[in-house]
């Protein structure tokens, strides 16, 4: 009995740690890539003018594959957290990966050396974005394609460019079998690929479960319903698309402060829209700004979490100020108007907080306060 525990213990750490190992790896090369054909990507651009619709790179390409993360998911594999910054597009080891864009073939790369699931295709498009496909199975890359690398040829949109890689950990006891997209500008600003394809079908909302306070930077909530000085608002939310399993992060997150008698008094404000990240082309800063790294809540410690065993999200909402992400932003409970007359004055005041996902589903939770200053 005692040497069947040890093997379980045995196979659930080295599981453990080559799951570790998938992603990890992956941060850590980022950091030190230099891609030089960006050179020739669109820099000075407005992505509202970009109502493209592509189609998806992975059968049937008309509609919208399943997701296991988007580009904002937040990732820990025990490393430097990271937003996700590209979207994992799931289906079966070996379906075909077909171009979502025709383009120039700018790169085939085994961008973790020695480690076969991470090959990539990229090519910049006819708009001068980058699209990056990962885990493409190298075995499976037709000639064709290395022709056009060498020759610089462009090829169009459809074209087969390999397979789905095999992929050896597990999320949610499925393999997790995928390819990753990532889209950058020609400044290396990662941009939401959702923004260029044919919408995802998702009718689900996104859940807000609960809201917090938080002094300003602090690690313990607030037990009572009075608050005073500058406050953190701390909501856990998440969203699951139709039929899927996997908890996915809020495209955008507002809230909104009224008091007891409905008159605004913040109107609502959005941390971040998710079309773009919110240091561009730093997929690691502002990760902790936006995510709640942990917090005491009573006696139970919580804490943002996503890696293969476990998604959990707190995000700071009050992070964001004039137009800004600020990792000091707060709802500053004592600021006054250019007449200095307070805007919260001492009462009653509910906060309605809003999580809408990229198809626009959205839903909202209200909660009552008393300012005391
Ligand atoms: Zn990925």
């Amino acid at each position: 009995m005692r040497f069947l525990f040890f093997l379980i213990f045995i196979f659930s750490f080295s599981l453990c740690w080559a799951q570790k190992d998938c992603e990890c790896i992956v941060w850590e090369y980022f950091q030190k890539r230099d891609l030089p054909y960006l050179e020739m990507g669109v820099k000075d651009y407005q992505l509202e003018n970009f109502r493209t619709q592509y189609n998806w790179p992975i059968a049937p390409v008309d509609k919208p594959s399943p997701l296991g993360h988007i580009c904002h998911s937040y990732q820990n594999y025990g490393g430097q957290p990271y937003f996700h910054h590209g979207i994992d597009i799931r289906r079966a080891a070996h379906s075909d990966i077909f171009a979502s864009t025709g383009g120039k073939v700018v790169n085939i790369e085994n961008y973790v050396p020695g480690n076969d699931l991470y090959w990539e295709i990229a090519i910049l498009d006819e708009n001068g974005f980058l699209w990056q496909y990962h885990h493409v199975d190298r075995k499976t890359i037709p000639q064709e394609i290395f022709q056009a690398h060498k020759t610089g040829v462009f090829i169009a949109s459809g074209t087969l460019l390999g397979r789905v890689v095999y992929w050896p950990a597990k999320a949610y006891g499925m393999n997790f079998h995928h390819i990753h997209v990532n889209v950058l500008d020609g400044n290396g600003n990662y941009i939401n690929p959702l923004r260029f394809l044919v919408a995802p079908f998702d009718l689900t909302p996104p859940v807000i479960k609960e809201i917090f306070f938080l002094r300003n930077e602090g690690n313990t909530t607030i037990s009572s319903q009075t608050l005073s000085g500058d406050i953190d608002i701390v909501v856990q939310a998440e969203d699951l698309m139709d039929k899927e399993p996997y908890q996915l992060t809020i495209y955008k997150l507002e809230y909104e402060v009224r008091s007891a008698q409905g008159k605004i008094h913040l109107p609502r404000t959005a941390l971040w829209q998710f079309d773009s990240l919110p240091k561009g082309n730093d997929i690691h800063e502002h990760v902790h700004t936006i995510y709640k790294s942990s917090f005491r809540d009573g006696g139970k410690q919580r804490r943002t979490s996503g890696n293969y065993h476990q998604r959990e999200f707190y995000f700071v909402l009050t992070n964001r100020e004039a137009q800004q992400i600020n990792p000091q932003g707060a709802w500053k409970t004592k600021s006054t108007n250019a007449k200095g007359k307070s805007i919260f004055p001492n009462g009653d005041y509910t906060i309605t907080v809003y999580a809408t996902d990229f198809n626009g589903n959205s839903s909202s939770k209200s909660v009552s306060v008393k300012v005391q200053n």
